[in-house]
């Protein structure tokens, strides 16, 4: 059994995958070809944002997108502890300050009251400009509550959308619920290619024009007059073109995502807390995650059995260190850290067959004595 099943995958789509190769190799294009700008359109068409603009790893997207806001010295951008390491990194490479803030224990995501309290008190000498929500293991964060706090005291909201591409909010899809909204498609992340990619979405066309310039190096109207400091953040056209045939069979498989999560939360529901979606939420479904008292006991009984599962996250940033020099909002990170020691995410992927799924459940329901 595998924790997330790529070759189940490419079983499927290999043929495919092998054409989409073949014709970029065939054309030559290598650095932004026509599947390129293929593969933005029916990124836009399936989540209906009005600008995409892809890139070349979910990190890149979200360090555009800081570029894209003016972010600097002196900034403190709110950011959850409880997340991969690129919300806060991409801050700081950008000299700014990752202040961070706590997580709501039911939905792993930001703390809309917690942001409240981290605006009215900042850390001395710094000036709040930006929320990043995380909309982690699928489920988009609620960026009604926080877009409520966030703006009228002038900030913007960026969402990182690295594990919740796919996923909607009351009818809203993911790549529209904030002004800009950023998507990785490492090859585990529910739409994956196969090396590194990313995509940022935005509502403006100024946004979108900014992003493009920054993607590459800061160009200009002129091709040897940069406008201004940007990075080197294409996409390869070969990882566009795998892209496209993987974004054709998406929508099943978000279906067949939920249909395992439906499936676990029907074998489990009664003797584990097990993931439940907020009113309004789908879930991309990137992880399936637990909350386990004697979580490094049970991770332990189903290794035995030959289950596999992993801890995101064992360690929350402020306790990393690279970041633990970083500033937590006021009253602290109480629910990110105890979230640290209780998490467990079992496997998870639109391919896993019920008979695999089986194991999984009878496995925690011994481990947990039931
Ligand atoms: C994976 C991930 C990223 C970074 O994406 P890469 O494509 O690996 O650079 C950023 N934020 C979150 C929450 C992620 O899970």
């Amino acid at each position: 059994m595998q924790f997330i099943d790529l070759a189940a995958q490419q079983a499927v789509l290999r043929e495919r995958i092998d054409a989409a190769i073949a014709g970029v190799l065939d054309h030559g294009k290598y650095i932004m070809g026509p599947e390129v700008t293929e593969l933005e359109a029916e990124l836009a068409a399936f989540c209906a944002a009005p600008q995409v603009v892809s890139c070349a790893s979910g990190t890149d997207a979200l360090v555009m997108a800081m570029m894209a806001f003016g972010v600097g010295p002196g900034d403190a951008v709110f950011v959850p502890s409880f997340t991969f390491a690129s919300t806060a990194e991409s801050v700081a490479l950008l000299g700014a300050t990752p202040v961070f803030i706590d997580v709501e224990a039911a939905t792993f995501n930001v703390d809309a009251g917690h942001l409240a309290r981290a605006i009215a008190e900042p850390p001395a000498g710094l000036r709040p400009v930006g929320v990043v929500p995380v909309d982690l293991f699928g489920q988009p964060a609620d960026y009604e509550a926080i877009s409520a706090v966030a703006e009228p005291a002038g900030l913007w909201v960026l969402a990182d959308a690295a594990q919740s591409f796919g996923a909607t909010r009351n009818g809203r899809s993911v790549g529209t619920l904030a002004p800009i909204t950023t998507t990785s498609f490492f090859p585990a992340k529910p739409l994956g290619c196969y090396g590194d990619g990313g995509a940022v979405f935005a509502i403006s066309e100024e946004h979108a024009a900014l992003l493009r310039s920054i993607r590459v190096h800061g160009s200009g109207s002129h091709k040897y007059d940069n406008a201004r400091i940007g990075i080197n953040g294409r996409l390869d056209t070969v990882q566009a073109a795998i892209l496209r045939v993987k974004l054709s069979v998406f929508a099943d498989e978000l279906v067949a995502r939920q249909r395992v999560a439906d499936r676990y939360a029907e074998g489990l529901g009664d003797v584990v807390d097990v993931p439940r979606l907020g009113e309004g939420c789908t879930s991309a479904w990137a992880q399936y995650t637990l909350r386990l008292t004697d979580r490094d006991g049970v991770a332990e009984a189903l290794g035995s059995e030959g289950v596999p599962t992993a801890v995101y996250y064992p360690r929350p940033l402020h306790q990393q260190t690279a970041y633990r020099d970083f500033p937590s909002a006021v009253g602290g990170l109480p629910v990110s850290e105890q979230l640290a020691g209780e998490v467990l995410s079992l496997p998870m992927h639109p391919y896993l067959s019920e008979a695999d799924q089986d194991a999984v459940v009878d496995a925690i329901r011994r481990a947990v004595g039931a």
